[in-house]
Order: structure tokens, then C-alpha cells, then sequence
């Protein structure tokens, strides 16, 4: 009887026969493969998952966020319909727990046409039990995501789309490959090098080895997404791990159940996810003609938008949890938890003034 391949063979018949393949086509195989990638066949989160995410901490997280939501509603004078849409919702837990917040206002439930983009089936399935009562779609493009404005939420989404990777040597930069030493697959390099002018400017002087990342497919997405809004009307927020301005460095990394785990081991089991390079992802947007905000801390928005506030008042009404409420406050905006490693961008049409960056 014929068994199909593993991901492992297949990635392996794959450089056999077109030679190393480059690390984003590795890490797009590993996590988004049709039947075997990591998305398609793992629950990532929770206490028995890979990791968990700001919304599966605390709902202040999503609730603040729901505030925000409204808040830029009511500055676009109320529209009686407009779209919002989340990147890589997980289980719906962010996107529940803004909702729940959001439709207190009178007249955002009747507005809210909610698009969901989303690769994996099994989530898609847990997005629909958790959010049916507000009748989303899931989008398979962009091409078609109504004619009003938008509001777009992305929370750790961008971390999970393929990187290149390019190392600095004496000739120019040549691109970071996975082949094989005998069935091992190793890391190798492209023997061509690319020009140190086609590299970003910021990274000109970078020394011998260094590591360049760059995040195709995150470009080309906001490139897309910061056309609809500024042609629609409307912002995008983005949180995740990353840095304020390309630099050198390498950041790709493996996650398996709460550890670190090598990158190239157990190919679609092992969470693959590398820093997102947000004046990379800023540029394209101001590109689309769309203002960004200075770009802000986790710990920073949500202290902007009140989260002491939100974590008193939710003590108060279960003293009982009041310590959990506190030490999930501290873990959202602890410098030395997520506070200061994740990171808040947003994009929105020019006459708008987004709350959560200290204006
Ligand atoms: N936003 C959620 C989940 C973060 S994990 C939270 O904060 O808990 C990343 C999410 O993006 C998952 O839902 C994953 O299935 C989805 N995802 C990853 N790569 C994707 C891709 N290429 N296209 C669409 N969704 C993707």
C-alpha cells in the first residue's frame, strides 16, 4: 500500500531534486503546508500548546482593544456599515472579547460586517463556535472586502509569515539556503551574492556574517491591506515581538510546547516564528499614502488605554481573582515580560487620531 510522504520526505525530495531551498519556502512549508503544516494540524495554544498569546492571558487585553475599536467608529461619524477584519484570529478569543465591549455602543452591532483571514481549519472551526452570533466571513483574498471603511486587527500574525534570511560576506550579501549532508538537512548559503545596494540602507555597514531578515510576504500583505484602507477609510493595528528599525540580527526561532526547539528538527511540529521588522512593515504603509504612529510598546498602549483602570474594576467585581487579574495585568505590561519586547503599530487614514499612543 502507498503511504503518503511525510513533510519531512517531501522537503527532502524537494532539494534533492531543485537543489536548497531558501528559508522562507522551508518555513512556509513547515507551518502552512495544505495537509501537514504546523497550522493545519496543531492546536498552538493554551497550557498544553506551543505557546500562549496576549488575548488567551487576560479578555482587559481584547476589551481595551474593543475600546479603541469604538473610539475610531465614532471619529469616522458612526458609518451604519463598515468592516472589521482580523489577521490570524487563533481561537477567537481576542476578537470575542472586543466584540462583547464593542456592541455596547448603540448601532456598532448593525454596522459590523467581520472578516476573518485565516489558514487553519481546525481554528477557523473554533472561530466559528466562538464568534457565530456575529456572522462573520472568512476572507480567502483581499480582493473583495466591502467598499467602506476598515479597521484591521492583527495580533502576532506577522510573526508567523516566512523571512529570508541574508548573511553579509565580503562580496555582498548571499542568501541563507537549507540543503542536506547526507539526509541531515543543514543550513548553506546561495553561492551568488546580491549587491550591498539592494540591501536596505540602515544595514550598509553591517559586518562580516551578519544576518539580515526580511519578511516578503508581511510586506506585500501590508502593501495590499494599506490600499484598502487608504482608498476605504480606516486604521490597522498590529501588535507583536519585533523591533522599531531594520536591523542585523538573526531572530528566527522554533517553539515546541513552551520550549525552544531547533528550527530545522520535526518539520510542521515545531512552531516557526521570527521578530517583525516594523519600520519595514511602517514604510510600505506611509508608501500607500496612509500616517502612522510612532510606533509603541505593548506595555505602553495598554497602559495608554487604561488598563489599571479596566484590572481594578474587574478585581472589584471578583475579589477572588483579584491577585490572577494583577499578575495578568503585570504580564502584559511588565518591561520584563511582554511590555516592552511586543510592539504597537498603527496605520490609518490621515484625519483619524487613534487612542493608546499618548496623543
Ligand atoms: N491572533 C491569535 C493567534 C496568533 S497565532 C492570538 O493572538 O491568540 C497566528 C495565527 O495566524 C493563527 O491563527 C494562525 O493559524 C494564523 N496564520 C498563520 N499563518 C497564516 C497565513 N499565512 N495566513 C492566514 N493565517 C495564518
Amino acid at each position: 500500500m502507498n503511504q503518503a510522504p511525510t513533510l519531512e520526505q517531501q522537503i527532502e525530495f524537494q532539494i534533492r531534486t531543485s537543489g536548497p531551498m531558501s528559508v522562507a519556502t522551508y518555513m512556509g512549508l513547515c507551518l502552512t503546508h495544505p495537509s501537514k503544516g504546523y497550522y493545519k494540524n496543531q492546536d498552538p495554544f493554551g497550557a498544553k500548546g506551543d505557546f500562549i498569546t496576549a488575548p488567551e492571558i487576560s479578555q482587559m487585553f481584547g476589551e481595551l482593544i474593543g475600546f479603541w475599536v469604538v473610539n475610531l467608529w465614532q471619529q469616522m461619524n458612526e458609518p451604519k456599515t463598515f468592516t472589521l477584519l482580523e489577521l490570524g484570529p487563533g481561537r477567537g478569543t481576542l476578537m470575542s472579547d472586543v466584540l462583547r465591549v464593542a456592541c455596547r455602543a448603540p448601532g456598532f452591532r448593525d454596522a459590523l460586517d467581520l472578516r476573518l483571514f485565516e489558514t487553519s481549519p481546525a481554528l477557523v472551526a473554533e472561530q466559528k463556535a466562538r464568534l457565530e452570533a456575529y456572522d462573520p466571513k472568512w476572507l480567502e483574498n483581499f480582493e473583495n472586502v466591502g467598499t467602506g471603511p476598515i479597521i484591521i486587527l492583527a495580533n502576532e500574525f506577522f510573526d508567523a509569515l516566512p523571512i529570508r534570511q541574508f548573511v553579509r560576506k565580503e562580496n555582498g550579501w548571499h542568501e541563507r539556503q537549507i540543503g542536506l549532508d547526507g539526509d541531515k538537512r543543514v543550513f548553506g548559503l546561495s553561492p551568488t551574492p546580491i549587491p550591498p545596494m539592494s540591501m536596505p540602507p540602515g544595514v550598509a555597514d553591517a559586518a562580516i556574517d551578519e544576518i539580515l531578515e526580511f519578511c516578503f510576504g508581511g510586506a506585500q500583505l501590508m502593501s495590499r491591506l494599506s490600499q484598502l484602507v487608504s482608498r476605504q477609510g480606516g486604521a490597522m493595528l498590529a501588535i507583536d515581538y519585533g523591533y522599531a528599525r531594520t536591523q542585523t540580527g538573526e531572530t528566527l526561532q522554533g517553539v515546541r510546547r513552551h520550549a525552544y526547539a531547533d528550527v530545522l528538527e520535526a518539520p510542521g511540529e515545531v512552531d516557526l516564528s521570527a521578530h517583525v521588522d516594523f519600520e519595514a512593515l511602517a514604510s510600505v504603509a506611509r508608501q500607500s499614502g496612509l500616517a502612522v504612529q510612532p510606533l509603541q510598546t505593548q506595555g505602553g498602549f495598554l497602559t495608554d488605554m487604561g488598563i489599571s483602570h479596566r484590572a481594578t474594576a474587574l478585581a472589584g467585581a471578583n475579589p477572588n481573582l483579584a491577585q490572577d487579574i494583577r499578575a495578568a495585568e503585570q504580564r502584559l505590561v511588565g518591561a520584563d515580560q511582554m511590555g516592552e519586547l511586543f510592539k504597537v503599530l498603527c496605520a490609518h487614514s490621515p484625519g483619524l487620531q487613534p487612542s493608546g499612543f499618548g496623543a
